[in-house]
């Protein structure tokens, strides 16, 4: 496989292409007006991009189909250069707000949700991803590549501020090293600027690894897919509960450098008669206690195969109110495009 522009910090690129000035100006180029041939790069000299097309290409991503939900949700598949297939959603969060004069005031807010390995080892019982089994991790420029494709497709302008989350297929901290990569590369000034409070790394709890992200410091929130309030329903859901069990998961997530003002947030997949009741939530307080937490109830979506059923609207709410009660913030994630399933646990290869 051929490594791509993307791959490369602005600094990496700056070692690359001389004079620096015009890693730059490539940089520009790349992320600032989407260019995905080398012709469109008017100000560079044709030796310098004849040199660079020979090595590398410039977006490995090539989108091969797109679904729109009702909501606004559009899901793409994405071919990769060895023939694999990815899947990465577009969600819009808000709408665009108007004035009475129809001036607007605030633009619509998106939220990419990223993949970052094709097929995930992790092996959730409730996940499409998983019976795939796993092929292969994500490199960073594949990761980078979601981003600047989805935001070119939507005509989203660079300057436009985005969020992405780590929550599409795979599990993010078993591809640490390219993702770290891929967190630094979208923090660039000169490329899409978008801050370390903006990336939510979504974790299925390896322990280790949130320690190990925890100590590169690159200023992102962690989300993590607690799901379950002992160990036993745990591991039936999450298999790899066994070695990194939910106590293990809470103490690395109390060592983990959290930006004072915002807190962690904790993914509550909710099934009928598993987790739902009010017994689970009361440990669910318990186990928060002195974390600055926030738990984002999710309505298990039933698909084709599954043993698992979707909680009443009464158990979700019952749920809510308890944990609100007891003092922790908690919102009922509405779950998008689910026409389409691009939410939570949905995503997979084209075939699988
Ligand atoms: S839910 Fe996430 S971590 Fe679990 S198998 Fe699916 S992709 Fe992997």
């Amino acid at each position: 496989m051929k490594q791509s522009l993307l791959d490369f910090t602005l600094k990496e690129l700056t070692n690359i292409v001389k004079p620096s000035f015009r890693a730059k100006q490539i940089y520009g180029w790349i992320y600032h007006q989407y260019a995905d041939n080398y012709e469109d790069m008017k100000n560079i000299p044709k030796n310098l991009k004849d040199e660079l097309s020979k090595k590398f290409l410039i977006n490995p991503m090539k989108i091969v189909n797109k679904e729109i939900s009702n909501d606004g949700t559009i899901k793409y598949l994405f071919e990769l250069q060895d023939g694999k297939t990815i899947e990465t959603v577009w969600l819009k969060m808000k709408d665009t707000q108007y004035d009475k004069n129809g001036e607007i005031i605030q633009e619509a807010k998106y939220t990419i949700c990223v993949s970052t390995q094709v097929g995930c080892k992790v092996g959730c019982a409730f996940c499409l991803t998983a019976k795939g089994g796993f092929t292969r991790d994500l490199t960073a420029g594949e990761i980078v590549g979601q981003v600047v494709a989805l935001k070119k497709d939507n005509n989203h302008k660079h300057n436009r501020m985005i969020n992405i989350v780590y929550m599409g297929m795979g599990e993010p901290l078993d591809n640490l090293e390219n993702l770290a990569k891929a967190i630094e590369i979208f923090k660039e000034d000169e490329g899409l600027c978008i801050s370390g409070k903006r990336q939510t790394v979504s974790t299925s709890g390896l322990s280790n690894k949130i320690d190990r992200l925890g100590e590169m410091d690159l200023g992102v929130h962690i989300a993590i897919s607690l799901h379950a309030v002992d160990d036993e329903l745990r591991s039936e859901l999450i298999p790899m509960n066994k070695a990194h069990n939910i106590n293990s998961i809470i103490e690395a997530v109390k060592r983990f450098p959290i930006d004072t003002r915002k807190r962690v947030m904790f993914e509550y997949l909710v099934i009928k008669g598993k987790n739902d009741d009010l017994g689970s939530a009361k440990k669910l307080v318990k186990l928060l206690h002195g974390i600055k937490a926030k738990v984002n109830l999710i309505y298990f979506n039933p698909y084709p195969g599954t043993n698992y059923d979707r909680p009443s609207k009464e158990d979700m709410i019952a749920f809510q109110e308890y944990l609100v009660k007891h003092g922790l913030l908690c919102t009922i994630r509405d779950s998008k495009g689910i026409d389409i399933s691009a939410a939570c646990g949905q995503l997979k290869e084209k075939n699988v």
